[in-house]
């Protein structure tokens, strides 16, 4: 028999935006849950699953630079964030009876476990979801970049990164409804034709890795679903030789 998903584990890389009202800010529990019944759905299948959350619904490190803040402090208020998400997520996946665990880069050791490589592992061998905030503990990065190195680090066979557009296109699809969107790409070519994917260190942490990339539309229908079992044509997959 068929395997049901083609990946043992997977990085989601989810940005904050996900869990925000109709505005953008904030978090609002219906949108947790919407993202919770879909990581269910591919949790039933037997997958493994962390998740990288981001916080741009909250605060972006830029966000204080940009009005005169100290640019490390910034960060680490995004950083904060992050956890602030992980933790409405975990509310909504255990509400739904998935077990989870959350683990930050920046400890906080009241509402999480600080990240700890090994125990994620053990974490997702045990079949729980591992919703990882606080990005990499460091200021100036992002968690694109953490999504990369995790990845990499727990051995996933893939970052699957959740936009609101199904894949990578020749320009802003918005913008330029002609816009060509591509099924495959190699690394090099993302990089020749400058296409948007993930900010260049998370980029370049995957092409060290050889860590594949498949960018999705996480919100319209069940293309996550769809992606893990294998269905050809959703998003766009990111990688050399594969
Ligand atoms: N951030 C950081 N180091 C990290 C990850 C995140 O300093 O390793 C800060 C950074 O200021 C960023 C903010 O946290 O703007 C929120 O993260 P991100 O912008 O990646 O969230 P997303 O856009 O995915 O919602």
């Amino acid at each position: 028999m068929a395997p049901a998903s083609i990946y043992r584990r997977i990085v989601l890389k989810l940005s904050g935006e996900a869990l925000a009202a109709e505005d953008g800010h904030g978090i609002d529990p219906e949108r947790a849950d919407e993202i919770a019944r879909k990581l269910r759905d591919v949790h039933e299948l037997g997958v493994q699953i962390a998740v990288v959350i981001g916080g741009g619904n909250l605060w972006r490190g830029t966000t204080g630079v940009a009005r005169g803040m100290d640019e490390p402090t910034s960060h680490y208020i995004g950083m904060v964030g992050t956890v602030m998400n992980a933790l409405a997520l975990q509310d909504a996946l255990e509400r739904l009876d998935v077990r989870t665990r959350v683990q930050t880069a920046v400890q906080m050791n009241a509402v999480a476990e600080p990240y700890i490589r090994l125990r994620a592992i053990r974490h997702l061998e045990k079949s729980r979801v591992v919703i990882l905030a606080g990005g990499l503990g460091n200021p100036y990065f992002t968690t694109d970049t953490a999504a990369a190195l995790r990845a990499s680090e727990i051995s996933a066979d893939i970052v699957i990164k959740a936009t609101k557009v199904n894949g990578i296109y020749s320009a802003d699809p918005v913008r330029h409804p002609d816009a060509q969107r591509f099924e495959r790409l190699d690394y090099g070519q993302v990089l020749r034709d400058k296409l948007e994917v993930m900010d260049m260190t998370a980029f370049t942490v995957c092409e060290e890795n050889q860590m594949p990339i498949l960018v999705i539309n996480f919100f319209d229908g069940d293309d996550l679903l769809q992606a893990v079992k294998g269905r050809s044509g959703i998003g766009t997959l990111v990688c050399d030789d594969c």
